[in-house]
Order: structure tokens, then sequence, then C-alpha cells
């Protein structure tokens, strides 16, 4: 089998690998080992991973450009390269089945992630492997037969980016036709609904494979829009998730 090297943020020095609990979408409480992706092919203005992208001496706008401590990273310190069987050993030495492969963006790296799937599935045949994604990359094939489910979030007008680099008709024509994907939108206003709901009919996304999520980095935003996404939800046919990582940890990185 093929080693190859994969770019993963790296936090506190380390590669960003951590055993937690899925704190949104359809798999929500389940206990789950994060591997996150270093690199992304959006520029999200509200990125909380923004490490992964928003380099030193690039063009790209972040909402945190007004705080004076806000600085571009280096990308030396948050970015480690390594070679997919080193991956693979160190998730094997967490005694959990499920694998999270997000991001970034991680279809960015397509046949690193193969390799490195390859490599755990010979350890064990449990694994069970999310693709978190915004939806503009269409997985190669060779990658699609390893992966059990995508949670795809395409990013609205309220991201900033442009909608040429944001929406991939391609790519939403394959996510919309999969048996393995969830989409998941977060819902911040009416204007993100009525946005949704253009999406919906212009790329035939599967309403009954959509989940809202309340916009929100900490609990009292988020309380504030429960109950009125909840009831949109009701009334529109779509699934409800909450945001369990913000209830439980708020927005610290790595748990
Ligand atoms: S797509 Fe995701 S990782 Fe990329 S900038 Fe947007 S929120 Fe951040």
């Amino acid at each position: 089998m093929a080693t190859t090297t994969i770019k993963l943020a790296r936090l506190n020095g380390e590669p960003e690998i951590f055993h937690s609990i899925q704190g949104e979408g359809v798999s929500m409480g389940i206990p789950s080992v994060f591997v996150r992706a270093s690199l992304c092919n959006l520029h999200c203005i509200w990125c909380d991973t923004d490490y992964t992208w928003n380099w030193e001496n690039t063009p790209w706008k972040h909402e945190k450009d007004t705080d004076p401590q806000y600085r571009k990273f280096k990308k030396e310190d948050y970015l480690i390269e390594m070679n997919t069987d080193q991956v693979a050993e160190k998730i094997a030495a967490i005694p959990c089945p499920r694998v999270i492969i997000t991001g970034g963006e991680p279809l960015l790296q397509d046949e690193a992630w193969q390799s490195l799937i390859e490599h755990l599935s010979l350890k064990s045949s449990d694994y069970y492997f999310e693709v978190e994604t915004n939806g503009t990359i269409t997985p190669s094939h060779e990658l699609d037969q390893k992966v059990h489910q995508y949670n795809v979030s395409p990013k609205l007008t309220n991201s900033g980016n442009s909608p040429t680099l944001r929406i991939n008709a391609e790519a939403l024509a394959f996510f919309s036709k999969s048996p393995k994907v969830w989409f998941k939108f977060v819902v911040a206003s009416e204007s993100d609904l009525a946005e949704i709901n253009e999406l919906i009919t212009e790329h035939c996304l599967p309403r009954q494979r959509i989940l809202l999520m309340p916009e929100g980095r900490d609990n009292a935003t988020l309380e504030k829009r429960r109950l009125w996404l909840a009831e949109i939800c009701r009334e529109q046919g779509f699934r409800y998730s909450d945001r369990l990582h913000i209830q439980l940890w708020g927005s610290k990185r790595g748990v």
C-alpha cells in the first residue's frame, strides 16, 4: 500500500488528532477521533479554524481583523507534514473506531486520505470514516469507496466567499445523489434560510438529508436562536442539530 505525505493542522507542535464527541450534525454525541487537515480553498470571514489557511502575507480577510491582538498565522507553526502510516499509528493508538476527517478542506488531499484509510483499515475492519467538507470538491471514485459518510456544509453569502468559489454545481450534483451524504447549514437569519431554499431548488438537494444548526459561538447566542430555528425545522421539514461542542467546551480547540 502506498504511503504518502499528508498536511495536517498543527496544534501546540503536534498534529491535530484528538478524541472527543461529535458535537453537531447527524452523528452528534458519538465518540470519535478527529483528524484535522490543514489548507482550505475557501476563506470564510467567520471561520473558527482560520489557523488552517489564513497565512501571513495572504490577502484574506477575517472578522477578527478588527481585533488588535489578531495576527495571521505562520504557516510553518500551524501546518505539519507527516507520512500517512505515522498518522495511522497515532489514530490507531486511540481506542475509538469512528474517525472524522475534518479541516480546513480535507478533499484538497484526496490521495492522502485514501492512503490513511487503507493503513487504518488494515489494522481493523471496524473503522467508520466520516469526511467533513465544504462541498466544493468532488471526491475521487477511489476515496468515495472508502468513506462511509460525508457531512457537507455548503457556504452561504455570509461567509464572504464569492459564489464562484463557494458553489460548485458539479460537486453538489455528486453529493446530492450520494446516499452517504448529510448536508448541514449554520443559520443566523431569515436571509440565510431563503438562500438555503434557493440552493435546494437549484441543485436538487434532498431536504430530508439537510440539518440546520443555529449560528453562535457561545451559549448565550445559541440560546436566542434555538427555538426560532427548531420551529422552522418543524414547519419546513428540515432536521435540527444543536452545537453540543459549544455547550460543552465553548470555542476551545482540540477537545
Ligand atoms: S470552508 Fe470551513 S475551514 Fe474553510 S474557511 Fe470556510 S469554515 Fe473555514
